[in-house]
């Protein structure tokens, strides 16, 4: 069922066997990237590759799970894509749209990535996880991991919204609150994995989420009918889904479905937590650590990521950019979403909608473009002051 034929490092190029256990590259300690057979499906049209499963699965031939089997799925994906009409019209944009990742399962897009690798893990008999959290990735670890029996271990800072913290526990996971942000958690985390040889989730650390986030992408040119937007604009932490949604297109490409060109990739961050922005105004090929990160935006404070290079090659390639909002506009923007389009935004939405709104006023983008804003999650779970 899937066309996977090897792992490749996505800095070195050095080539590992997904038969085995893989983390980073051994040589170079960088991202290993999942590559497959596209010549040989470059013969069948989409129709013939998507399989008629009403969940991200649909697209599992260009996933990396083996068997049947060992598939791990609540029903993650083909969320809905918005016309968002009235929110459009207040800013000049007929053609303003918004990815609505809250539907997943755990309310989030996390969902994606943690069906794919718990999927993998399972497959390759790993029995005990570990993941370090600002709290979507966690509840989503916690429910893979409970539908499949395996046993989770989950690091989240100590100021985590308490929804994160009973989501986790009631499935069952070991829940763990470090006093710290996320990469103090990653710190911890990667220090027990050690010591008991519980396989390590952290975002990029293992090449299996992304094959998950990827399908954003798939979804994307379907519900489009191949025509990709003009520019997407996209909440950045660690960067699965930027660099996950550009793997989809460029594997697309080669495959010969996509009309026209690609969109030009927009990363934002919080003005308290920019380390790629930083980086891409200096124009850096990696990203310097951010000091002191802060941010109500809790999926954007991650003040250095293992795919930094990654997502600067895509903003660059795509003719994108990289923009910093304040945690005002983020919440101001997160509201506005809710007014004008009924969806409940999560604060990482929200800083799309504020990013756009700068992007705009630069005359970065034209009235007439397809934009597409990305809401990862639900805005239900985070702390409320309306
Ligand atoms: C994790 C998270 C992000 C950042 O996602 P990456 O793809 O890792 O950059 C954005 N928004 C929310 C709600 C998140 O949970
Ligand atoms: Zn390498």
């Amino acid at each position: 069922m899937t066309y996977i034929t090897h792992l490749e490092c996505s800095l070195c190029g050095e080539i590992y066997d997904f038969n085995h256990i893989n983390n980073l590259c051994k040589k170079c300690s960088k991202p290993l990237l999942v590559k497959y057979d596209l010549k040989k499906l470059r013969e069948y049209k989409p129709s013939k590759v998507f399989e008629p499963v009403r969940s991200m699965w649909r697209y599992k031939k260009l996933m990396p799970v083996l068997k049947e089997e060992n598939i791990v799925s609540l029903g993650e994906g083909l969320t809905p894509l918005i016309h968002a009409k009235r929110l459009g019209e207040n800013l000049g944009l007929p053609n303003l749209y918004i990815k609505d990742e809250s539907l997943n399962p755990t309310g989030s897009f996390k969902a994606r990535g943690l069906s794919c690798a718990i999927s993998k893990a399972k497959e390759l008999g790993i029995k005990e996880v570990s993941i370090p959290s600002a709290g979507n990735a966690g509840g989503a670890t916690s429910a893979y991991s409970a539908k499949t029996g395996i046993r989770a271990h989950i690091y989240m800072p100590k100021d985590v919204p308490e929804p994160f913290i009973f989501e986790c526990k009631t499935t069952g996971a070991d829940a763990r609150l470090i006093d710290g942000i996320i990469s103090d958690c990653g710190r911890e985390a990667k220090k027990d994995s050690e010591k008991y040889g519980w396989f390590d989730l952290s975002t990029l650390k293992e090449p299996y989420r992304l094959e998950g986030k990827k399908t954003m992408g798939f979804e994307l040119a379907e519900q489009l009918e191949w025509h990709l937007p003009d520019v997407i604009i996209y909440p950045t932490g660690g960067g699965t889904g930027l660099i996950g949604m550009w793997k989809a297109f460029k594997e697309m490409e080669e495959l010969g479905w996509i009309k026209g060109k690609l969109p030009r990739m927009v990363t934002v961050q919080s003005s308290g937590c920019a380390p790629i922005v930083r980086a891409f105004e200096r124009g850096e090929e990696f990203a310097e650590t951010w000091k002191n990160a802060q941010t109500i935006a809790a999926g954007l404070r991650v003040p250095s990521a293992v795919g930094d290079f990654l997502m600067l090659r895509v903003l660059r390639e795509s003719n994108g950019t990289a923009i910093a909002v304040s945690d005002e506009a983020i919440l101001q923007a997160q509201r506005k979403i809710c007014y004008f389009e009924g969806i409940f935004a999560c604060p990482e939405g929200g800083a799309t909608l504020a990013g756009l709104e700068e992007l705009l006023k630069m005359g970065w983008v034209k009235p007439y473009e397809k934009i597409v804003l990305f809401n990862t999650a639900t805005g239900l779970k985070y702390p409320m002051d309306f």
